[in-house]
């Protein structure tokens, strides 16, 4: 992991010890010497936490362009949101039972209070929603029901939205979290950024989504289709890096499925072309829909998003490339860059599919690595030769410890790939892996 994105994972984490910190410093005088006040602390303690990873999970929910950058992409971004929001979830579950389990020395009246708060009780009661909604909106991204249909997990996960509001009420009415009206300026500041945040992805940004309009469907293969889109207004039209993916919501409401639906794709074009190219495969409805969409459909863009590639880096460096299958698409986008800048590049490619009839582009991949000066290309056939081996790996590329190493393709070949390379000596810093899955 590069060492900007380290940094900003750890000013992340840093940043939800604030309230923490605050709410030690209140203790002070806090009676340590039953195990229930003990208890008692733990139980605050789980709920200052809890809430201040629910929100800056929230916060990292917003998706702006260029945010993602210094975490070193959104895939990565997003991982820390996963890792926040399982910590609230854990935390926010201990924080009432321990509470309860505190209150227990004092009969049997009091845990139950907690635990079964009157009608009228408010502030308990926001809680006890809140948490609840938690467990519904994060019980698919756990995948507790098997892998979740992504458009219902989306809509499921809307109910963050609620769970975040009524855990503030929650902190509020109690008002007991930190000393003085610390309470008020410090979750009122973090409410700012996780609420703000959500209103920003869901209100603001939509204004300033780039249309295009579909101008050519390509098949590239019987289920793959690589879409050329212009810009509506080219004065508008989005800027980009190779390798970098955008969010696209296709609006023709005769599509059997994802008319409306932010998918996101990677941009096959070269950033120096004046329309935009996106190739995709059939993988679900959405994707399958779009394989026969009509010439002349708008459809928005947001992005872009991603840093697969370094952004400044330096010509010079060595790389290996490894796609597979789809995971074609960024590589393609850098060749086609390349090409365009009449650019030499020390790069080689491992292109590993199926079979022949599964190696997409084969032609004009086999056409860019000709004519750029320094790129190589090789087939890895499943059918042929079974999974890429790590012999395989250095009889291909006998200097691959000289490079910096880039794999896109399915998690099962991302994982075996990076497994070779780590046996092979390579260390992590030097593999950089995008993938296509978000959940
Ligand atoms: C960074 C990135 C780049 C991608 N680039 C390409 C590309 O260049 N070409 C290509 O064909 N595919 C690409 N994909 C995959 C593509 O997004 C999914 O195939 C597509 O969204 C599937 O939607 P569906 O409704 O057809 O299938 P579904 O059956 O709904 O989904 C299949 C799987 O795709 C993922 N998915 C679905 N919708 C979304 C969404 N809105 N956001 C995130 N993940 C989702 C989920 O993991 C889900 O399990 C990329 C994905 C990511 C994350």
């Amino acid at each position: 992991m590069k060492l900007s994105a380290r940094l900003a994972r750890g000013l992340v984490w840093a940043l939800a010890l604030v309230p923490l910190v605050f709410f030690l410093a209140g203790l002070g005088a806090h009676d340590f010497s039953s195990i229930s006040s003990v208890l008692n602390m733990f139980g605050r303690l789980t709920g200052v936490l809890g809430l201040a990873l629910l929100l800056l999970a929230a916060a990292l929910s917003a998706r702006v362009p260029g945010f993602d950058q210094p975490f070193g992409g959104l895939t990565k971004l997003w991982h820390s949101h996963h890792l926040l929001g399982a910590g609230a979830l854990l935390l926010l579950m201990a924080h009432p039972i321990l509470l309860a389990l505190s209150s227990a020395a004092f009969g049997y009246h009091l845990p139950l209070k907690v635990l079964f708060p009157p009608l009228d009780d408010i502030a308990t009661w926001s809680g006890w929603l809140a948490l609840i909604l938690m467990m519904i909106f994060l019980a698919p991204s756990f995948s507790f029901f098997g892998p979740p249909n992504y458009e219902r997990w989306k809509r499921i996960h809307a109910l963050a939205g609620p769970a975040v509001i009524l855990a503030l009420v929650h902190t509020f009415l109690f008002s007991r979290t930190m000393p003085a009206n610390l309470d008020v300026l410090i979750w009122g500041l973090f409410a700012l950024l996780g609420v703000g945040a959500v209103a920003w992805r869901l209100v603001f940004s939509r204004a300033g989504r780039p249309k295009y309009t579909i101008s050519a469907v390509e098949a590239v293969a019987n289920n793959v289709v690589e879409l050329t889109l212009e810009p509506k207004r080219p004065e508008k039209r989005l800027q980009y890096q190779a390798g970098n993916f955008v969010y696209m919501t296709p609006l023709d409401k005769q599509l059997s499925a994802g008319c409306g639906e932010e998918h996101p794709y990677t941009l096959s074009s070269s950033p120096t072309e004046p329309h935009l190219r996106i190739a995709i495969k059939d993988l679900g409805d959405a994707s399958r829909a779009i394989q026969s969409v009509r010439l002349g459909t708008e459809a928005r863009i947001e992005g872009p998003y991603g840093r697969f590639f370094p952004v400044n880096g330096d010509p010079k460096q060595s790389e290996l490339w490894v796609a597979g299958g789809i995971g074609i698409t960024p590589f393609l986008a850098r060749l086609r860059h390349l090409k365009a800048l009449d650019q030499a590049a020390d790069v080689h490619l491992i292109y590993a599919v199926q079979d022949e009839a599964r190696a997409l582009y084969a032609d004009e991949l086999q056409a860019l690595t000709e004519a750029i000066e320094g790129t190589k290309l090789t087939f890895h056939y499943f059918y042929r030769e079974g999974p890429i081996s790590a012999e395989f790996l250095l009889q291909t590329c006998p200097d691959l410890d000289q490079r910096e190493i880039y794999i896109c393709g399915p998690l099962p070949l991302n994982k075996l790939v990076q497994d070779h390379l780590r046996a092979l000596g390579r260390p992590r810093s030097s593999i950089h892996t995008e993938e296509f899955e978000l959940l």
